[in-house]
């Protein structure tokens, strides 16, 4: 099935990577997952929909579920610091102090984009893609 304007989007509409990056539903990729769009929203950074507005499947799991997103934001964070480590002194040389304020307000700013990348992928593990859910 395709929809109108999703298929050139990149990832693809119906892969779990589409849902990941944009916060969708993993079970028809159109309600969203996340109560604000906004991941810096005070007091909303990681509230998600208790079930999808379009096809209502429940996203609430058995307590502690989503405690188990810090095995997967952990590794994203290491290489995402390695990232930023090898990019501000290896390809922009910058100096010790520029790069412990450009690579502290690096790891200030990202959390709550690799918590919410964290819960979603975590969520796509469990729920699979069902194009005929929204027919
Ligand atoms: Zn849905």
């Amino acid at each position: 099935m395709k929809l109108k304007g999703r298929s050139r989007r990149y990832p693809a509409y119906g892969s779990k990577m589409y849902s990941i990056v944009h916060g969708k539903c993993p079970r028809c990729q159109q309600g969203e997952l996340f109560v604000s769009a906004n991941p810096y929203k005070v007091g909303q950074m990681i509230a998600m929909c208790s079930r999808c507005e379009v096809c209502k499947t429940d996203f609430t799991r058995e307590t502690g579920f989503y405690s188990v997103a810090l095995w997967t934001s952990y590794p994203k964070t290491i290489l995402i610091a390695l990232i930023f480590m090898l990019l501000y002194l290896l390809v922009l040389h910058l100096s010790m102090l520029l790069f412990f304020i450009f690579f502290s307000l690096s790891m200030l700013l990202l959390p709550p984009i690799i918590m919410r990348l964290g819960r979603a992928i975590l969520l796509n593990m469990f729920i699979d893609f069902d194009p005929n859910t929204h027919k």
